[in-house]
């Protein structure tokens, strides 16, 4: 395993730094972008079931809103740091610009573990972050979303504090809500598909039939799994799923050559997306290391946990038939292994494009919301293939026309969106 310690917001600034450099980018918007423009930093105390109070610090970060509303989830995570909140809210900002929506970009999470909390104690978490946060949220201002550890209901309750401090009615507050209370329809499945959208067209592009490509996905968690079923509905192969194991404190990989059903993975999995071990292997799947799901020997890997997870050290892994690595995790890749990645001649479909159909379906949420008039599901997913599909092209005809690596085109067309979103609301 790999000694050496990224910090994701270096990388952050790294990526951005490289692109402002080959852009020309003015330093005064330079400045202005690569750091957050607002942080919150906040300490929320709850009364736990057993009668004492812990207090949980907790984080949000508006990285820019100069193209719409700060926009993006909340994680809750037992390592979460400030600057996983700064960098990830600095990729938000990106990813609602690749796919031009009307928003910005933000980030929150709470240091926790909602696997040791009760859903009691877990209401009250979320409605205590909410107390602190009122005054900074909001439709028009900073809409958060679910993200690590965080689901519909964390969302519901969110809301419903914010609506009784606010004293009306603000669907639009908050996003990923339960269908029928505000929710769209598909947003449960749209990052996952999203994936899959710009996979579907990457493999066009390098001339693969999908029908006989296998995949290795790392994480089990709501976007692997709505991946690895719409993969599999196109007719891909996955082979492998690693995840972690909340009993043993390390992840498996879980293994069968043939092909893994999807569908009975999915129901031997707990709501955290860890896998029954015992069920797993009368499934008849092989049970090896965690990091063995990037030494597959298969055409595509699907990175759809945390960050930092391929390194020049598990690079020295992975298979020669690897073709693509669709980066489902929010910076899965560190910045010194694109250059391998590129001498190896891998395709790269670089996170903030490749995840963006979340937070993509969330802007549907909103507008539904300000409607009050909720679409069919066809019609939500079929909206959200048009945004990735011509977002993916965007992205790749500029790599090919300009002979850059995905990454890199992806961080023109973003930056250069904001950076005219400054220029034109004249703060620069
Ligand atoms: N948490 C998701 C992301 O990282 C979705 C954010 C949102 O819907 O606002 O893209």
């Amino acid at each position: 395993m790999d000694q050496k310690t990224y910090n994701p917001y270096v990388s952050a600034q790294t990526q951005f730094d490289n692109v402002a450099d080959q852009i020309g980018l003015d330093n005064p918007t330079r400045d202005l972008l690569r750091e957050p423009s607002r942080e919150f930093h906040i300490t929320i105390p709850v009364k736990m079931d057993d009668g004492t109070a812990k207090v949980f610090k907790g984080y949000r970060i508006q990285h820019n809103d100069a193209r719409g509303p700060a926009k993006g989830g909340i994680r809750f995570h037992p390592q979460e740091t400030v600057d996983t909140i700064r960098a990830l809210s600095m990729w938000m900002t990106w990813k609602c610009a690749v796919v031009d929506i009307p928003l910005g970009g933000a980030k929150g999470g709470i240091i926790c573990d909602p696997r040791t909390l009760s859903m009691a104690e877990q209401e009250r978490l979320c409605r205590g972050y909410v107390r602190q946060l009122a005054k900074v949220m909001g439709p028009n201002f900073d809409v958060p979303a679910p993200d690590v550890m965080t689901n519909a209901q964390h969302m519901l309750w969110m809301m419903d504090e914010y609506e009784t401090i606010q004293g009306s009615h603000a669907p639009g507050t908050i996003t990923g809500k339960p269908v029928g209370m505000g929710g769209s329809l598909g947003r449960t499945e749209a990052t996952g598909y999203g994936v899959i959208y710009t996979l579907r067209e990457a493999l066009k592009a390098l001339n693969i039939d999908i029908t006989s490509t296998s995949a290795s996905i790392q994480g089990f968690g709501n976007v692997a799994e709505h991946a690895a079923r719409l993969f599999t509905k196109l007719g891909g192969t996955v082979i492998a799923v690693s995840c972690w194991d909340n009993e043993d404190k390390k992840s498996y990989t879980y293994r069968n050559l043939n092909g893994i059903d999807i569908e009975k993975l999915a129901s031997i999995k707990n709501s955290f997306g860890s896998i029954d071990k015992q069920k797993a292997m009368d499934l008849g799947l092989e049970l090896l290391d965690g990091d063995e799901w990037i030494a597959q020997d298969v055409d595509i890997l699907l990175p759809c946990a945390l960050e930092n997870q391929i390194t020049p050290a598990t690079l020295e892994k992975i298979s020669d038939k690897v073709k693509v690595i669709c980066e489902g995790a929010n910076g899965p890749t560190t910045p010194d292994s694109d250059e391998i990645i590129k001498a190896k001649n891998i395709f790269v479909i670089p996170d903030f494009l490749c995840n963006a159909g979340g937070v993509t379906c969330s802007y549907f949420e909103q507008v539904q919301c300000n409607m009050n008039y909720f679409w069919p599901k066809e019609e939500v997913l079929e909206k959200l293939d048009q945004k990735m599909t011509s977002a993916f092209h965007a992205v790749h005809e500029l790599s090919q026309s300009k002979n850059l690596y995905m990454r890199d085109a992806a961080y023109v067309i973003a930056i250069n969106r904001v950076a005219e979103a400054v220029k034109l609301r004249g703060w620069i």
